[in-house]
């Protein structure tokens, strides 16, 4: 079937009994999808922010003398009264049809079709009677709630998605959800920072059109998008989706509470920036290590870092913070596995997750009984809201509180049926740290290397200018993780690394 050419026409304007009626810019989606969903073609776009009681709108008539000259025969708008609410304008629209210049008229929200009764209806919907008025809102209503019901994807899909035509929605993508997820996690342990993980997921392909790192912005935008969660969105609102979700509501939420953290006010940088302060303490003393400026021979200014012990109760000296970085670096070599070993792995994990399933059977009924409750707060919360008695701001606001609190509960559910998998998580942080450590090993990022040693080495200590930490095998990391903040000391002998730097301070 061929398409049926049209123009579309959008129109807001100012009048009072028009609030309820959507912007241009949500017309347009509508009607666009609308147009593809019908096999409609548009041919020209108009969009008037004008009044439709009195006539003389320059859009409205350049299309319709456009639609007598024989371009189009079709009209596409949200609603007839988008059209006209004047006898002039809406004549004009009717003679059209009556001279079949135009033979199609469709609308989303109403349905028309050229017999005698259909132009009727057409008249009515031109004027205003209070019986259309009353019609209309239901129309909106039907078309909200039909969006909710149906929580399909209707725009490009974010990155980590794939569109699917046949479903009209969207589907992870097999490659680029998992580098979502991973850009979660990252941003979560605190091992990347804005500017970094842009940088990362740069590597992995997630760039601007010009093919450089996205901005500091957009990677915002990314961590904050609900999308990852299986929202859908409309306009600034969002829905319960018909997608599978790629970030689970606790990594979304930790994510969140980062990016919050981060952006309260910082308190006065420190005017120097020593990324390896309050990480190492000294080999012979025990004291903290710290950090100063030094100048070299030739002039150039050089960081430092020492014991803080006065000098002649320590023997240890300077260690320039290329010699630093070097050995940490060197050590994360040890600790890191090549990506072959951990896909590996995370294979494995994968297969432990789905052996071991258990159920705590009264728990998850519990769970259940709980989400249907916020499921319907929900369901009043939008019936409330369509009916006019709160306004958007509050409604929004009391619905994004709602739909994180469901899938909160949902998550907790999901985990009460997998009660037997507590180990598997942390087993695949750990692996992730391994791949981590790799990366970071040709990494120029100092605090980025920094706050990884906080987070996975234990004791680190400098001593006759070689710097050790330990690493947690598997086993124990998982045991520490379990443990929930236990800190468990590994045998040093194990994991421990020392290397010496010939670097010293005297002759750098
Ligand atoms: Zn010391």
């Amino acid at each position: 079937m061929a398409n049926q050419k049209c123009f579309l026409y959008a129109r807001k304007s100012t009048e009072p009994d028009d609030k309820q009626v959507m912007s241009i810019p949500a017309q347009l989606v509508e009607l666009r999808e609308f147009a593809r969903k019908e096999n409609l073609e548009i041919l020209s776009e108009f969009q008037e922010s004008k009044s439709a009681k009195t006539p003389g709108r320059e859009q409205f008539a350049e299309m319709i003398t456009r639609i007598e000259a024989g371009e189009a025969s079709g009209i596409l708008a949200w609603h007839p009264d988008r059209l006209a609410r004047n006898s002039i304008d809406g004549g004009r629209v009717i003679y059209a049809v009556d001279t079949q210049k135009v033979t199609s008229l469709r609308f989303p929200t109403f349905w028309f079709e050229p017999t005698p009764q259909g132009l009727f209806m057409l008249q009515v919907a031109f004027g205003q009677s209070k019986y259309y008025s009353d019609s209309l809102t239901q129309n909106v209503k039907r078309g909200m709630r039909a969006k909710l019901r149906r929580g399909e994807w209707l725009t490009r899909a974010p990155f980590g998605y794939v569109n699917n035509p046949k479903t009209r929605n969207i589907e992870p993508h097999p490659v680029h959800s998992k580098i979502i997820v991973r850009a979660f996690k990252e941003y979560a342990k605190g091992t990347h920072g804005l500017v970094s993980l842009s940088h990362f997921l740069h590597e992995h392909g997630v760039s601007t059109k010009k093919g450089t790192p996205l901005g500091k912005a957009s990677i915002k935008r990314l961590l904050t998008n609900r999308a990852y969660l299986g929202f859908t969105k409309h306009y600034d609102e969002w829905f319960e989706g018909s997608f599978a979700p790629i970030i689970t509501p606790k990594l979304f939420e930790a994510v969140q509470k980062v990016l919050a953290s981060k952006a309260r006010p910082r308190r006065m940088k420190a005017k120097h920036d020593f990324p390896f302060t309050n990480l190492f303490r000294c080999g012979e003393c025990g004291s903290m290590f710290t950090a100063q400026w030094a100048t070299g021979k030739c002039g150039g200014k050089y960081r430092y870092y020492r014991c803080t012990k006065k000098k002649g109760k320590c023997a240890q000296g300077y260690l320039r913070e290329e010699a630093l970085v070097a050995e940490i670096k060197e050590r994360f070599q040890t600790i890191s596995l090549c990506d072959e070993d951990t896909d590996y792995m995370l294979k494995r994990v994968e297969e432990f997750e789905q052996g071991e399933n258990h159920s705590s059977q009264s728990r998850v009924q519990n769970l259940s009984s709980k989400l249907k409750a916020s499921e319907e707060k929900l369901d009043k919360l939008v019936s409330v809201y369509l009916d006019g008695d709160i306004p958007k701001s509050v409604y929004i606001k009391k619905k994004d509180e709602l739909m994180r609190e469901s899938l909160a509960l949902k998550e907790k559910r999901k985990d009460f049926e997998h009660l037997g998998n507590n180990w598997v998580e942390p087993l695949r942080e750990w692996i992730l740290d391994t791949k981590q450590a790799n990366f970071l090993s040709s990494s120029a990022d100092f605090h980025e290397i920094s706050s990884f040693v906080k987070k996975v080495g234990t004791n680190p200590t400098v001593r006759d200018k070689s710097a050790r930490f330990g690493a947690p095998v598997p086993s124990e990391f998982v045991a520490e993780r379990r443990a929930l903040g236990k800190v468990l000391n590994c045998d040093p002998n194990d994991t421990e690394l020392k290397t010496h730097s010939p670097a010293s301070p005297g002759s750098g």
